[in-house]
């Protein structure tokens, strides 16, 4: 039987090569596009021998062309950290409107099923909590998470569009939190930071009080609620997280006892509209996929660890990290 056929965007990031690895398993015949931008060919280099996996150099937000027939596309393509976002604000806009554009067009001339990687930010800085998916959110179009947020958001429209208007086949997944293997150790965000600045002797820095909370799923149980969605025929948003939620003090806490170093806990400034709370409401992942997470943050802090432990020391070397208070000031 001929192997189905999946282009993947974004797969040489975190999700996006995990997202990979999953359909290589299954069988499928992998097409991975990445522009590299925020994106590391490292994380996909094992594929490359494979006959079943191909890659594309390419920035979806010009014209996608793909030779041959596609039966899904997994629309993974962003930068997805506050400060890639500060950095490359205009790119970061145009990966979730023109980009999605390009593929909805491709999947309609395909015919293929068409999933959107949306995210908790469509929540904005939520007035309740835990988020179901009815909720509309508290979004600042203009502050810097602006771009991201609504780009998102837009996303999520085009697509709903699309399905609605042209009938594809679509499905939207509200990604919360997520770390694991193959994160980048220097994007800024808070696993990484803490974890970096652990493993380099530094003091910890938790920004503004450290009161506000997030919710962190690891990485395999979201490419399993990813992968069962898919399979649905569920076209709204669904929620896809673990409603595990700690405040950031607690959290610089645990990574202190895990790395085992006594390092101090340093406040810094709050970023722009950091959101103060954030926690999934998965009833319906649960009740539609039959999904929930099975992997307590204990476990996957220890494999992640391990993870970056075993970087080579100059992937340690904190080059964008210290510049979040800069860039969050423009
Ligand atoms: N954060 C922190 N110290 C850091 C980096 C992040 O206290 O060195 C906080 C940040 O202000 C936010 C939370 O950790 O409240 C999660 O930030 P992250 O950038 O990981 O992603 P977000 O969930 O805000 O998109």
């Amino acid at each position: 039987m001929e192997r189905k056929r999946v282009l993947i965007t974004g797969a040489a990031g975190f999700l996006g090569s995990h997202l990979c690895d999953r359909f290589i398993r299954e069988d499928f015949h992998v097409i991975a596009m990445d522009n590299l931008i925020t994106g590391d060919l490292r994380n996909i280099e094992h594929l490359f021998k494979l006959e079943n996996f191909e890659f594309y150099h390419h920035d979806v937000s010009k014209f996608v062309h793909v030779p041959g027939n596609l039966d899904y596309i997994l629309h993974f393509a962003s930068p997805a950290s506050p400060i890639d976002y500060l950095k490359i604000p205009i790119q970061t806009l145009k990966v979730g409107s023109l980009g999605i554009h390009n593929l909805l067009g491709l999947a309609k001339s395909k015919q293929a099923r068409l999933l959107i990687a949306s995210t908790s930010e469509v929540y904005g800085d939520p007035t309740v909590n835990p988020q179901p998916e009815e909720y509309w959110g508290n979004v600042n179009p203009v502050g810097p998470r602006g771009v991201y947020d609504e780009a998102k958001r837009f996303q999520e429209a085009m697509t709903m569009a699309y399905h609605t208007f042209h009938g594809l086949e679509t499905r939207i997944v509200r990604i919360f939190n997520t770390y694991g293997p193959r994160m980048r150790l220097n994007d800024g965000r808070v696993l990484p930071a803490f974890i970096g600045q652990a493993l380099r002797g530094e003091d910890l820095t938790v920004f503004g009080d450290g009161s506000q909370t997030r919710s962190f799923c690891y990485v395999d149980d979201l490419i399993e609620g990813i992968y069962r969605l898919l399979f649905s025929d569920y076209a709204l948003p669904v929620n896809i997280g673990n409603p595990d939620e700690i405040t950031m003090m607690d959290f610089a806490e645990e990574i202190i006892k895990l790395t085992g170093t006594d390092q101090k806990i340093v406040c810094k400034d709050l970023p722009v509209d950091d959101p103060k709370q954030r926690r999934p409401d998965i009833t319906k992942a649960k009740e539609l996929l039959g999904w929930e997470p099975k992997v307590s943050r204990a476990e996957g802090l220890k494999i992640t660890y391990e993870y970056f432990k075993s970087l080579p020391k100059e992937a340690l070397v904190n080059k964008e990290h210290k510049d979040f208070n800069t860039y969050n000031k423009q």
